[in-house]
């Protein structure tokens, strides 16, 4: 058993240990292969991560040296086509600059390393923030977004910032994939000492077969869709983090042409929410 730990400890993941006894002897080395299993997981889920990551990273940066060899070289006929070249070089670093972002948020997470900040919140305040940073982009659009906040909700005790962030995330989703009609924020307590938050919207929906995945991190639906609307492919998998961290759960319901409905449930909680 310590030839095969000190293996794992060099990286042979592959290592395991014959179980021949079932005393403690033989779990300890029951633990040893799990341990060696949990490994190889890990190094597995971490180098697919790492590729998806540079392809992910790929994409935007041929985009930018094709772009940018075009402007130098003098290949484009009027000034009108010069600028449409210019303004996909700017989509393009902003699309990096967000997925670096993104993926440094999800890291931090990941390590454990992101803390909560927790005190007594006012909900109503943190859609009020949520409402005056989307409204710009929803009126653009010609969206309209509805707040129904039930009367009396108790304060509650989360990270503000986080659930501005988890809020502004879905809002943002939400704009991004509406063309007309609304979306609305519901607020609601629910007997059990539940909060309840939904974001619901008119717009394209997912389809049924696509919803299990969305969480994932990089999943989009149907890729072709990615491209047209912009986005990491990290946003909900960044905010089921963020959901889950403060004792909270997400689901999701959608129909295509239809809509889309996201509600989370967060306990509360007179002293912390876990
Ligand atoms: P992205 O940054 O690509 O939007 P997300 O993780 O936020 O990534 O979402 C994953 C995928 O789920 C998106 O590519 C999009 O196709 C789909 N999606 C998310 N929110 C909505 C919504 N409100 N309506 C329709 N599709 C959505």
């Amino acid at each position: 058993m310590e030839k095969a730990a000190r293996k794992i400890a060099k990286g042979d993941l592959e290592v395991r240990v014959q179980v021949n006894s079932g005393d403690e002897i033989g779990s300890l080395a029951h633990a040893i292969n799990d341990l060696a299993v949990d490994l190889q997981r890990y190094r597995d889920t971490r180098s697919e991560f790492l590729a998806t990551i540079s392809h992910e990273l790929r994409t935007p940066m041929t985009y930018l040296e094709g772009y940018a060899k075009v402007v130098k070289e003098g290949l484009y006929d009027t000034v009108e086509e010069r600028n449409r070249y210019l303004d996909i070089i700017h989509q393009e670093t902003f699309r990096l600059s967000h997925l670096i972002h993104d993926l440094f948020e999800l890291s931090k997470m990941e390590e454990g390393k992101s803390g909560l900040n927790l005190e007594r919140i006012d909900l109503e305040e943190v859609i009020e923030n949520v409402t005056l940073k989307a409204e710009l982009k929803a009126r653009e659009k010609g969206l309209e977004i509805k707040v129904d906040l039930q009367w009396g909700l108790p304060m509650v005790y989360a990270d503000g910032l986080r659930m501005e962030q988890i809020v502004l995330n879905l809002v943002d989703n939400a704009i991004r994939y509406t063309e007309k009609g609304i979306i609305t924020v519901h607020i609601k307590s629910a007997n059990d000492n539940k909060l309840i938050i939904i974001i619901e919207d008119t717009g394209i929906g997912i389809p049924k077969h696509e919803l299990p995945n969305i969480f994932e991190r990089f999943y989009r639906v149907e890729k072709s869709r990615s491209r047209e609307y912009g986005g990491t492919g990290l946003g909900l998998a960044i905010v089921k983090r963020l959901v889950e961290l403060q004792g909270g759960t997400i689901e999701v319901s959608s129909e295509v042409n239809r809509g889309t409905r996201f509600t989370m449930t967060f306990p509360i909680k007179a002293k912390g929410v876990e």
